[in-house]
This record gives C-alpha cells, sequence and structure tokens, in this order.
C-alpha cells in the first residue's frame, strides 16, 4: 500500500496503534467523529491487565479479561481493526509499518504500552517468566502447578524445597498482588490438592529493593501490606537487591542466594520498543516525551499516550504508568485530534488522581482514595467494585464475578488443568540407594 497523501475526498485518516487502556479509549471517544480511524493491535483482544495476576493463580480464566475489539467497536462505523505487530513509523513519509502492510495516515496516535525492564540482567531476562500479557499468565499459571507435579515424584528433599520455592522480585502492586495471589493457591488450593507434600517445603518470597513495598502508597499502608503478606506466608525481604540468576539460584547483593526453579520478575518496566522508531532520544524508562497536548514536540500530527508516554506533571515527576492516566490521555487525544482538525487550540492534559489500590489477598487490601488511606474488608470490597466495574463486557463482568464469589466461599480455585504444557523433565533419581523422603510418590512407593 503507498502513501497517496490527504486528499480532499478522503476525510482525515486516523491510525491508533495500540487497543490497550489508551488506545481504546482514545478510539472509543472517535467514534462517530468526522475521521476514519484504523485500529491496530498485534492481538484481537483488550487486556484488562489489573487482573492479569489472577489468571496466573488460576482465579479467573484468560477470556474473562480478554474483551474481543471487534466485538467492541461493532456499532462504530467510523472505526476500522487490523491484528498486526506494528514495526516502525516513518514520520516523513507519514506511514505506519506492520508486518502485514503499509498504512498511511493523516493522524497518528501511538499507544503501544510498555515492555518488561530487566535492568540489564540477561539471565534474569531469559530465564525468568514476566508477567505483561495473557501468554506470560497461563505460562505462569501452568508452570506453578508443573513444579508441584514435579515435586510430588522428586525424592531429594532439597530439590523438592527448590521446586517449591517462589521468588516473585518487585514490590509493586504487580508484585505484592501476585505474591499474595499465590500464598493464596498454595496455602487455600495446593496444600490439599498435593497431600503428600510437606507444607513447610512451599515457600513464597517476595524481593524488593527499596526499604519498603507498595513505594506509591503512604508508608503506613505499604506496613500494613507487609504485615498483610507475612500473616499469609510470604516471606518479604527488603533492601534485597537481585544481582544474577545462575544454576536456579537467585543471586541477591547480600552475598546470599535463593534456590529456586521460578522467578517471576515484576520489579520494572519501560516503554514499549516503538517509541525508538518515533524519536532517537528517548527518556528515562524508555519513554517518549510529549507535549502538555500529548503530541510530539516536532510533530503536532503524533500523539503518544499511556506507559510510553513521558510528561511531567505539575509536582515535577512523570505521570505514572497506569491504566488511569492512559485512558484520560486516550480521551484528551482524540479531542485534541478533532480539534486541530478544526484549527482550535488544543487543551493541556491535567490528570484527575482519583487514587490507587492493591490487594493483598483474602479480604485483604490497601487504597489511596481521594487522599484518605484505606485497608483491610473496606478497601478489598472497594477494589473488587471498581475493578468489576471496569472489566469490558457485560458477560465478562458476571463471569468473573461468579468465580470471585466461588473462590471466595468455597476456597478453591477453577482451572488447574496442564493443558498443551510441555512435558515434566525426568525424575531426577537419588544418588543413593536411600530410601525416598517419605513425602514424595515414588516408583518405590507404588510398589514398582
Ligand atoms: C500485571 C499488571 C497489572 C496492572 N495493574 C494495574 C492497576 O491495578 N491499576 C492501574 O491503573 N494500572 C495497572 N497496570 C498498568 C496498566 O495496565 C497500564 O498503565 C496501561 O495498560 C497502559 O495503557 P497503554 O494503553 O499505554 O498500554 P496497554 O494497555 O498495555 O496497551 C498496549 C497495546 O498495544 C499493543 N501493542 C504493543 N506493541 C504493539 C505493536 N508493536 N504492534 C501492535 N500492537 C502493539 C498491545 O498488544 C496492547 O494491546 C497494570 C499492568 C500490568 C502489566
Amino acid at each position: 500500500m503507498t502513501n497517496n497523501g490527504p486528499t480532499p475526498e478522503h476525510r482525515p485518516r486516523v491510525i491508533i496503534i495500540g487497543g490497550g487502556f489508551g488506545g481504546l479509549q482514545a478510539a472509543r471517544s472517535l467514534a462517530r467523529a468526522p475521521v476514519d480511524v484504523l485500529l491496530i493491535d498485534r492481538n484481537n483482544y483488550h487486556g484488562f491487565w489489573p487482573l492479569l495476576y489472577q489468571v496466573a493463580t488460576a482465579g479467573i480464566e484468560p477470556e474473562q479479561i480478554a474483551a474481543p475489539i471487534r466485538a467492541i467497536i461493532r456499532r462504530m462505523p467510523n472505526i476500522k481493526f487490523m491484528m498486526a505487530v506494528v514495526e516502525s513509523v516513518d514520520r516523513q513519509r507519514r506511514e505506519v509499518h506492520t508486518d502485514r502492510g503499509v498504512f498511511p495516515y493523516d493522524q497518528l496516535i501511538v499507544a503501544p504500552g510498555s515492555a518488561t525492564n530487566f535492568f540489564g540482567l540477561h539471565n534474569v531476562q531469559e530465564q525468568s517468566i514476566e508477567l505483561k500479557d495473557l501468554p506470560d499468565a497461563l505460562a505462569l499459571r501452568n508452570h506453578i502447578i508443573a513444579k508441584f507435579e514435579q515435586a510430588v515424584s522428586e525424592p531429594d528433599p532439597d530439590r523438592r524445597q527448590q521446586l517449591l520455592t517462589f521468588v516473585v522480585v518487585g514490590g509493586g502492586p504487580t508484585g505484592v498482588e501476585l505474591s499474595g495471589a499465590i500464598a493464596e493457591l498454595i496455602g487455600y488450593v495446593l496444600r490439599k490438592d498435593y497431600p503428600t507434600l510437606d507444607p513447610r517445603a512451599m515457600r513464597i518470597v517476595l524481593v524488593e529493593a527499596a526499604d519498603r513495598i507498595l513505594l506509591a502508597f503512604p508508608p503506613t499502608l505499604s506496613r500494613r501490606a507487609q504485615r498483610k503478606l507475612e500473616k499469609f506466608g510470604v516471606d518479604v525481604r527488603l533492601n534485597t537487591s537481585v544481582v544474577d540468576y545462575v544454576d536456579e539460584a537467585l543471586l541477591l547483593k547480600d552475598g546470599t542466594s535463593l534456590a529456586t526453579q521460578t522467578l517471576i520478575w515484576a520489579a520494572g518496566i519501560q516503554g514499549a520498543p516503538l517509541g525508538a522508531t518515533l524519536t532517537p532520544s528517548l527518556q528515562r524508562g524508555g519513554r517518549v516525551a510529549v507535549t502538555p497536548e500529548l503530541h510530539l514536540p516536532d510533530d503536532p500530527q503524533v500523539w503518544v499516550i499511556g506507559d510510553l508516554a513521558y510528561l511531567t506533571g505539575a509536582d515535577g515527576k512523570p505521570y505514572p504508568q497506569l491504566a488511569t492516566v492512559a485512558m484520560q490521555q486516550g480521551r484528551l487525544v482524540a479531542k485534541n485530534v478533532l480539534r486541530q482538525l478544526q484549527n482550535l487550540p488544543l487543551q493541556r492534559f491535567r490528570y484527575i488522581d482519583k487514587g490507587s489500590m492493591a490487594t493483598v489477598g483474602r479480604r485483604s487490601a490497601v487504597a489511596r482514595i481521594w487522599g484518605l488511606n484505606w485497608s483491610g474488608p473496606i478497601a478489598w470490597f472497594l477494589w473488587l467494585a471498581v475493578h468489576l466495574f471496569y472489566v469490558i463486557g457485560f458477560r465478562n463482568r458476571v463471569l468473573v464475578l461468579i468465580n470471585w464469589a466461588y473462590n471466595y466461599f468455597t476456597y478453591d480455585r477453577g482451572s488447574r488443568a496442564l493443558i498443551g504444557g510441555a512435558p515434566l523433565p525426568a525424575v531426577n533419581k537419588p544418588s543413593i540407594t536411600g530410601a525416598a523422603e517419605p513425602a514424595s510418590l515414588t516408583e518405590r512407593d507404588w510398589g514398582a
């Protein structure tokens, strides 16, 4: 496809890269406006990432947080969708280059989100599990269950301990919610599923480099969240940095190590790689600087929003990489695109911070809403209500609610089937002829 440039015959063509929180909001806000919109995403669904950790811990099914984009835009005649990977943007020619062709634009909204930041730790990058998309969550769920299946037939107690040690790095909301949910999954469900395994061998460690978890929250809430996690059995290690991950051992800066086959990396994010094709001078964290009106400083037809955009607020700090920021920017960018096409003055972005919240586990959450601190069951109910409200689609909302109710009242979880996973590695037989540990199930126990 070639770029013929804007002609009087066609309406302005707006391409939106990314159907996530920012991009989808921009598309919805442009519905029925006098522009033609092409929304491009590498997935055919909009992912509701705040509940991703619940998919990873068998709390809800993947489809319940994946809303098909085509269904969302069905009644928006001026919006088209294409599933494609955007490879680069040619700002000179005003083209978006994808694995499905080249598409010209008059206005471009770039909202590809972020990628995991491994801070140059190559072994960690290659061997850890990240939590950024649904395949990651499914891989983690399968991995946790597979480690339990392996542990059952592992006769060596040290190796069994290693199989049952789950390390989460990063004490932000994702790391906290995930470690709390793994503790619940193990404590309420897997301990019962695997009665031959010694619960004392099951460990969840949360590693955080700073002196407290949940740095974006007030210190009192950080302390409360930490206490709750510890009550659920999570070993919280503060002031602890990761140096490397070698031979299934996580090496820490203080010289100690943690033997584990499960390293979950939730320690940081950086702007999506696509940012580098927009500008050679990226800001801290690989983000792209934008004007307060949300376009590139040297290109008013290219707008960047969401996790990739770098813009400082009144306090001089960059806006946080949050769904709420992305959605508010999505609304404003749509308005500004239309204002620019009508030669009206553009509006500046002003973030309305309604607060932030994180769950810690069953009936427990922390929240800072409208300047007030909340914790415990009230915060947890608030968290449930807010997240349910934002899940896209009535069907998904009902299914998520049913799953939550089921999990809450039965202390059970749904999906724990290992479908399509890799076969378990061969059993590590004991080197000495000594008896197998009673916790494990070996050929000998079965009389073979
Ligand atoms: C596990 C997790 C939990 C979170 N919890 C919260 C929370 O509780 N509250 C909160 O406010 N925020 C939370 N966030 C952060 C929030 O999800 C992000 O800030 C938000 O998604 C950013 O919106 P975005 O539109 O910039 O990117 P995204 O919503 O990530 O959307 C980016 C889209 O672009 C697509 N894409 C990327 N690259 C390409 C490409 N090259 N070609 C085509 N398509 C591409 C992706 O498939 C994706 O659909 C969480 C994030 C994660 C990962």
